[in-house]
């Protein structure tokens, strides 16, 4: 069993302090106990285990506040359900909050009370990371992007050769010379973000964005100094780590002076940064943050690129990331750029801002300890998958595209996993 000290145990009720506001009193006092979210839980539904209750981690958090925040909690502990943060306790909040939660926040929106409990899980990881008990395997991800700049670690010069890599085979395939992927020039109308998995593992999907820029005639840029999307401080719940990796892309923006920064496809990164590094930083942002979901959708609706449905004639789905859709909001334009741009949509059910996780959110991608679980859990998305009987599943998130990878392979599927900007680039008409 860990350890804790004494100095550990402050550091994690300082995160109280930090967060005295009134949200947190309203969604720690809330709770009815009525049951109503376990259903809405991708692990209880799998496990059907009273563990996997999304209100015990509401009951987890507010236990230990009330224990060191109220003055019952403080006498009588025992009457009001007050709880030591002590070793056994610290066990059961890694298990609850690092173990078994992909921060999908699918239980928040069918609370019947509205308990924000993605937020009370975030709270729970802040304590804990306060204390040091972040897991190491998260930590070495965060630790990647605050010491290289990317969570890859992937050096400067590999990502320039990559990138010329992919403008020589742009230039072939539209026989244009002039077509390129320009890096950091400064005073364009769009600084581009790329997910590191992009260089690292999937080149095309940028080989892809940059067909659809060149087409639309874009005036954009890449950053090789800062371009990485993604800050896996939001999830380890490292406020200050999650502020440096925000705060670097900030200053790159700064720096580039580009008009609008476009948010490549990563749900989590999206959320990080364009809604919550506002308040890490304390401050709104000069520049416009968009997703490149959205400027998907601008430039067809603008007609700045023509698409042609039947050259994707498969039967096509598409997942909805946790972070875009249901805490993002954006729902209906990825469906407008399907719409136009294959012959066969499908949607799973459910869909939209009631979609199940892919899985792999909430960091657990980067959590091998936790690997059994998170394959378990993802068989209720191959389940989805199969009854559309699609060919083609669609998703606008790096880290969903990882996880239905493997979602596939270990569930049979026969699918293929595309992201939006390369379902676009497939159908594009260049002219
Ligand atoms: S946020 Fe998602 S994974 Fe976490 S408890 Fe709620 S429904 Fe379950
Ligand atoms: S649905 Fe909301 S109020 Fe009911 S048990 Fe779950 S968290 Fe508590």
């Amino acid at each position: 069993m860990k350890k804790l000290t004494e100095e550990q145990r402050r550091k994690a009720l300082e995160v109280f302090e930090n967060f005295s506001d009134s949200k947190l009193l309203t969604h720690l006092n809330s709770c009815v106990h009525c049951g109503l979210c376990a259903e809405s839980c991708m692990y209880y539904q799998v496990y059907k285990d009273a563990h996997y209750v999304p209100a015990k981690k509401v009951d987890m958090v507010s236990s230990i506040y009330r224990r060191y925040h109220t003055l019952s909690g403080k006498l009588v502990p025992w009457l009001t359900g007050a709880r030591d943060l002590d070793e056994e306790a610290l066990e059961e909040m890694i298990d609850l909050f690092y173990g078994s939660c992909t921060i999908c926040s699918r239980c928040t929106m069918h609370c019947s009370i509205g308990v924000d409990i993605g937020y009370l899980v975030r709270i729970g990881r802040a304590m804990l990371a306060g204390m040091g008990f972040v897991p190491a395997t998260l930590q070495s991800t965060v630790d990647a992007a605050i010491n290289t700049g990317n969570n890859m670690a992937i050096p400067e010069q590999d990502l320039i050769d990559t990138l010329k890599w992919l403008e020589e085979e742009l230039q072939f395939e539209v026989n244009d010379e002039k077509a390129g992927i320009p890096l950091n020039v400064p005073g364009k109308d769009i600084m581009y973000t790329l997910n590191p998995r992009e260089p690292m593992f999937f080149p095309l999907s940028i080989a892809a964005m940059a067909k659809i820029f060149y087409a639309a005639g874009e005036s954009w840029t890449l950053s090789t100094r800062m371009y990485d999307v993604t800050n896996y401080g939001y999830f380890s719940g490292n406020i200050q780590e999650a502020t440096a990796i925000a705060q670097r892309l900030y200053d790159e923006m700064e720096h580039i002076q580009a008009r609008r920064c476009v948010l490549a496809e990563c749900g989590h990164g999206i959320r990080a940064f364009r809604w919550e590094a506002p308040n890490y930083l304390g401050k709104p942002f000069p520049f416009e943050v968009i997703t490149s979901v959205e400027l998907l959708a601008e430039y067809i609706r603008q007609g700045r690129i023509k698409v042609d449905p039947a050259r994707i004639p498969e039967k096509v789905t598409l997942h909805d990331p946790c972070n875009l859709v249901r805490s993002g909001g954006v729902i209906e334009m990825q469906r407008y750029i399907l719409r136009k741009s294959v012959s066969d949509f499908v949607e799973m059910t459910p869909h939209g801002a009631d979609n199940y996780c892919c899985g792999g959110g909430g960091g657990q991608l980067s959590m091998s300890e936790y690997n059994e679980r998170r394959m378990k859990i993802t068989g209720l998305k191959a389940d989805q998958i199969k009854n559309t009987g699609a060919a083609i599943v669609c998703t606008p998130c790096h880290n969903c595209v990882d996880q239905l990878i493997q979602t596939n392979a270990v569930y049979k599927l026969g699918v293929k996993i595309m992201t939006l900007a390369e379902i676009v680039a497939d159908a594009l008409i260049l002219e």
